[in-house]
């Protein structure tokens, strides 16, 4: 028939429209907590058409969304190493970064002169960063990973987006908390919490105790 096309589409966008107000009243209030009711209702089971009123609301990230990298440090309540950086400056996130937008500068021993494992200073310029996850995945410390924080524009264009040492650091429980399991797969296969260094130091007294 003649039109029959055009009645089936709009009956589909009728059902649509029909089901987005079931799909409310299905969820109540709860449709506004966003950790409970926004990872459902993206979900196959959702029939109605699913609007997020963004900035006021926001979608729960995966813990796997990765967005500008971070560098992990200490909690600054640990009892022996407040704050320290879990990062040596190797090098290697540097250096395995396609865009080449890491910049580190190695630290020295004030007394000594002589190199350190940790930055003295570390820059990431954000605006050439693809968020491609590489030297979060090549780090042999664990000591880069992927934010999850994605609200990042500003109207300066010249430095506010090349970060330092000290806006790319953050808490190891930061960490635990967008992405608890991936921090516990990581810890198991360093064997513990603790950075790969401390594990390594406390395994030699251990042995050096036995002996
Ligand atoms: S790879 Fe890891 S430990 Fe090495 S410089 Fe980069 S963040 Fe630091
Ligand atoms: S996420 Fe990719 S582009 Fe960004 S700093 Fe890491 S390696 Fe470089």
């Amino acid at each position: 028939m003649y039109g029959s096309g055009i009645l089936r589409g709009l009956g589909v966008t009728l059902k649509h429209f029909v089901n987005t107000y079931l799909d409310d009243i299905r969820w109540g209030f709860r449709r506004h907590i966003p950790d409970e009711a926004f990872p459902i209702r993206q979900g196959l089971d959702t029939r109605g058409v699913f609007t997020v009123e963004y900035p006021d609301e926001k979608l729960a990230m995966w813990e796997r969304f990765r967005f500008i990298p971070f560098l992990v440090i200490e909690n600054h309540d640990h009892p022996e190493r407040p704050g320290h950086d879990w990062c040596t400056s190797c090098g290697i996130c540097a250096k395995v970064c396609p865009p080449q937008c890491i910049w580190i500068v190695r630290g020295n021993d004030p007394e000594t002169g002589r190199p350190v494992p940790e930055p003295q200073a570390f820059y990431i310029d954000i605006d050439i960063c693809m968020n491609c996850g590489l030297c979060a995945e090549f780090c042999p410390f664990d000591a880069i990973k992927m934010d999850h924080d994605y609200e990042l524009a500003s109207y300066d264009r010249t430095s506010a987006h090349i970060f330092d040492k000290q806006r790319l650091s953050k808490e190891f429980r930061y960490w635990q908390s967008i992405a608890p399991t991936r921090a516990e797969e990581e810890a198991e296969a360093r064997g513990g919490w603790e950075h790969k260094d401390v594990l390594k130091q406390k395994a030699k007294e251990a042995k050096a105790k036995e002996n």
